[in-house]
């Protein structure tokens, strides 16, 4: 029996981590949220740190602007004194308009807290006056400038120009001013730190995101995987995957393995039976020959008539074994009929007015009937040999069930898109309840008595299987003690026209 090597049960090595394809998932989850945030979040910073640098930009070149017109006014030549008083002079609303106000500030100390530091040189580039000491060296530049520059590793502008009397008639001296930026560096730590500080956390919770999204999603996977370890440890275990409300794929696929491990219980179980059932019934036949056989070996060789009678039941039983065999090999035959004989047409009127000829020269002590209701042949799909091993199964036990009234009826008729024939005794006939039994394997009403007659209950379940794998039924009605009637059906094949007639 091939099926028995397909269920071949291997014990499987210690597998990999079952939860890998969670984890790797919760993964890459977590780098997904984790990159999406950390990638906006890099874009605005540097928006905003654009921006604001801009801005301080602007600012520097304002504050030039109005450093250059507030010492145009003194109009004649610079020098400490005039330069010094004109800067006590000015207010942070007159150099500083148009700019962002610090706070209401002398202007001096507004310098200050920006980190910006002004410094004026006369004609000759002489240092005259700074507000704030440094040692930034000094280029006469007739032209006003920026540069963009870095002082202790910190961006910072250096602008400068000439400072032009008012009508622009005659240079007066040059102005340099050192932006440090201070108020943009605080601004741009400070950002940075929350930048941080924030992405720490969305560290945290993406990954606490991914992972749970990850489980919740592949929790259906986590049934499966118990469930088949389950089924692993014993076959025939009842657990099964459970099926939640929500309907997606994984409720698709859980209730498809359900039911293939149903199939799978039903199949080993039917197995197991089948085996026991098996040697069950060999145990009979075994068991008299080996009696015989010890019989022959201590008495038989002297004794002829023990020799002839036990030679004789040896064979009975051997050939007993010889149908048993084959009638299971017809069995698991008849569970693949749906595979192996697809594309068989037989012409059913056909067989049954032979195998009714058949038994009628068979049996002569009995009286067949035939009621042919068919005026045409009917064609089926099914193998030849198949329907006519169901057909003589059938007549078979009718003749071997019949008790005093010898008579058996045989009908073929046509109905809806089927053809059913019925086969008829006036036997012993069966109760309700071994109706319910009938067709399954080894059953047989009365064991001892079917024994006798050759019966090893096989037979039905043969014609039963036959008939499913081609679509078709059977059934039985029947009456204790007054006889039996078989009715199989088969779907008729439409449109037919067999090879001679073409
Ligand atoms: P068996 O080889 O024993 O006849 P079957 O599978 O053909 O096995 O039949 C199973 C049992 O059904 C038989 O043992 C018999 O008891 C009962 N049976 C089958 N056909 C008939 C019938 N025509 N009349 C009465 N009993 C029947």
């Amino acid at each position: 029996h091939n099926t028995m090597r397909r269920i071949n049960y291997m014990p499987t090595k210690k597998r990999g981590n079952p939860k890998s394809i969670r984890w790797k998932w919760g993964f890459l989850l977590s780098i997904a949220f984790f990159l999406l945030y950390f990638l906006s979040a890099l874009f605005m910073l540097n928006v905003y740190t654009g921006y604001h640098y801009d801005e301080q930009k602007d600012e520097a070149e304002n504050l030039l602007y109005s450093v250059q017109t507030a010492l145009s006014e003194i109009d004649t030549k610079l020098s400490v004194n005039s330069v010094e008083s004109m800067f006590e002079k000015i207010s942070v609303s007159t150099v500083t308009k148009g700019l962002q106000s610090v706070g209401n500030y002398p202007f001096l100390e507004d310098l200050k807290n920006r980190g910006a530091n002004i410094r004026v040189f006369d004609t000759e580039g002489q240092l005259l006056y700074e507000t704030q000491k440094s040692y930034t060296t000094f280029i006469k530049n007739p032209d006003t400038y920026l540069r963009e520059t870095k002082l202790n590793n910190l961006e910072a502008f250096v602008a400068g120009g000439p400072i032009l009397s008012k009508e622009e008639s005659f240079l007066l001296g040059y102005v340099q001013i050192v932006f440090r930026l201070n108020d943009y560096h605080t601004v741009v730590s400070q950002m940075k730190q929350y930048f941080w500080l924030v992405t720490a956390i969305v560290l945290v919770l993406s990954a606490a995101a991914g992972y749970g999204i990850a489980i919740y999603f592949f929790r259906p996977i986590k049934q499966m995987v118990d469930t088949m370890d389950a089924i692993e440890e014993d076959t025939l275990s009842e657990t099964r995957i459970k099926i939640s409300k929500s309907k997606d794929e994984f409720t698709d696929l859980s209730v498809h393995i359900n039911g293939l491990l149903d199939k799978m219980a039903l199949y080993v179980t039917q197995q197991k039976q089948f085996v026991e059932d098996v040697s069950h019934e060999l145990r009979t036949p075994t068991a008299i020959v080996e009696g015989h056989l010890k019989l022959l070996n201590r008495w038989g060789k002297e004794d002829p008539q023990i020799l002839d009678e036990s030679l004789a039941a040896s064979l009975t039983e051997i050939q007993r074994m010889k149908t048993l065999v084959q009638e299971m090999l017809d069995l698991s035959r008849a569970e693949q009929v749906e595979i192996h004989y697809k594309n068989e047409v037989t012409p059913i009127r056909n067989v049954v007015l032979h195998t009714f000829h058949n038994f009628k020269m068979l049996y002569p002590d009995f009286v067949f009937n035939l009621d042919d209701d068919l005026n045409r042949e009917i064609y089926v799909n099914i193998y030849r040999n198949h329907f006519e091993q169901i057909l003589v199964i059938l007549m078979d036990n009718a003749v071997k069930y019949s008790t005093d009234r010898h008579e058996i009826h045989l009908s073929i008729s046509e109905s809806m898109s089927y053809v059913q024939i019925a086969i008829q005794d006036f036997g012993e006939g069966m109760s309700q309840e071994d109706q319910q039994k009938i067709f399954s394997r080894f059953y047989r009403v009365d064991k001892a008595r079917s024994r006798n007659k050759g019966g090893n209950g096989l037979g039905l379940s043969i014609a039963k299987e036959l008939l499913e794998g081609y679509k078709g039924d059977i059934t039985v009605e029947s009456v204790l003690g007054h006889g039996s009637v078989f009715r199989i059906q088969l779907p008729i094949l439409k449109n037919y026209v067999p090879d001679e007639e073409l």
